[in-house]
């Protein structure tokens, strides 16, 4: 298990903030333990808020906000890994989980850099 120290927070802001910018999309803000989507506002976490202990990540996208479970995940690798899913779903909201979904993320992980999603009109 991974100890959500000052500075493990912040090379997890780190990774969210390239990761963000190798994927074209605005960083969203980032929670790293349940205490944290417990304080934000019913309206954000509606449907996934006392289930969100049990997944290893996050994404509540209509409010570009991110779960990272710290407390739940095992190293460094399960880390990045969360965190590049969880920054997926941002970038392809239209993607469900499937194999289309998990070779992005394999890219991702690999250092891809993908053009920034356009919303269609
Ligand atoms: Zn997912």
């Amino acid at each position: 298990m991974m100890r959500l120290d000052p500075d493990l927070r912040l090379q997890i802001l780190e990774r969210v903030g390239i990761y963000s910018a190798r994927f074209g999309i605005e960083e969203p803000r980032v929670v790293l333990s349940t205490k944290e989507v417990l304080e934000l506002p019913k309206e954000i976490t509606q449907g996934r808020r006392t289930s969100a202990y049990k997944y290893l990540g996050v994404s509540y996208m209509q409010h570009n906000l991110v779960f990272i479970n710290v407390k739940k995940i095992p190293d460094g690798k399960t880390l990045d890994n969360t965190i590049v899913h969880e920054l997926m779903h941002m970038r392809f909201p239209y993607l469900s989980h499937g194999k289309r979904f998990n070779r992005l993320v394999r890219r991702g992980l690999a250092g891809k850099i993908f053009k920034p999603y356009q919303k269609r009109v």
